[in-house]
């Protein structure tokens, strides 16, 4: 890759984490903190500061990190919780991008006792190998804990953490920000079953196995991730600039 396409690719990636960012906000999954990361194909990741608004961020904005954690670009220091995307991004090499965040619905399920949340709804198949609960209640600020929260997320897609958050895990940010959405809807779905005073019916493996041999994981998040850029730059939320890449 030359110089001038590995600016392009950058940018490219830094409008994608601004974009996703404000758009999880917008639909409530971050607010005045929580971050998405992406790995640079050139070595590092971008990240945003701890103190930029998620609802406003800027792709000029963020800080490029090494896997030590040293930041090699930008103004500002990162976010508290850095550790959390160095050492799972040093865990996993099969994964692009992170989400960290304090979804309200994620966190209730780390607070009820005797029920898992497992795959209710057809996309949450995503999920089907399990949904860890991380005990570390606290935020993850050093290297052993965070270490420790990758552990716990294993081979999974995504890591409750007791009494504090959630961490997704995916492919591109597009994808993180389509399995934030359906991470978010089937955490609903089991909450208003449970609140019906029903017996909750995760889906069966016969059910994941079905879903599975249709699924077209990579149209469904082209299409998704054009719905919601689209919906983003009609309400303001994003420029329009940023949509064409
Ligand atoms: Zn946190």
């Amino acid at each position: 890759m030359t110089q001038s396409n590995a600016r392009t690719v950058h940018e490219g990636l830094a409008r994608e984490v601004a974009a996703a960012t404000r758009i999880l906000v917008a639909e409530k999954i971050l607010d005045y903190s929580g971050h998405v990361s992406t790995r640079l194909p050139g070595g590092g990741f971008l990240i945003q500061t701890g103190l930029d608004s998620r609802a406003d961020l800027r792709p000029d904005r963020l800080l490029v990190v090494d896997y030590e954690g040293k930041v090699l670009e930008g103004e500002g220091n990162p976010p508290a919780e850095l550790a959390l995307h160095v050492e799972m991004f040093r865990a996993r090499p099969d994964i692009q991008s992170i989400l960290h965040c304090h979804m309200d619905l994620a966190i209730a399920f780390t607070m009820m006792k005797g029920v898992q949340l497992k795959p209710m709804r057809a996309r949450a198949v995503r999920w089907e190998s399990g949904i860890p609960t991380h005990p570390d209640p606290s935020h993850i600020k050093h290297t052993e804990q965070a270490a420790s929260l990758a552990r716990t997320l294993g081979p999974h897609n995504a890591v409750l953490m007791r009494a504090h958050g959630l961490t997704l895990v995916a492919e591109s940010v597009p994808a993180l920000l389509v399995d934030a959405i359906h991470f978010q809807e089937n955490a609903l779905a089991l909450m208003q079953v449970l609140q019906a005073g029903a017996e909750p019916l995760p889906l069966t493996q016969d059910e994941i196995d079905q879903v599975n041999r249709h699924e077209m994981r990579e149209f469904h998040i082209g299409k998704l991730w054009s719905y919601y850029l689209g919906r983003a730059v009609n309400a303001g939320i994003v420029p329009a600039a940023w949509a064409g890449n």
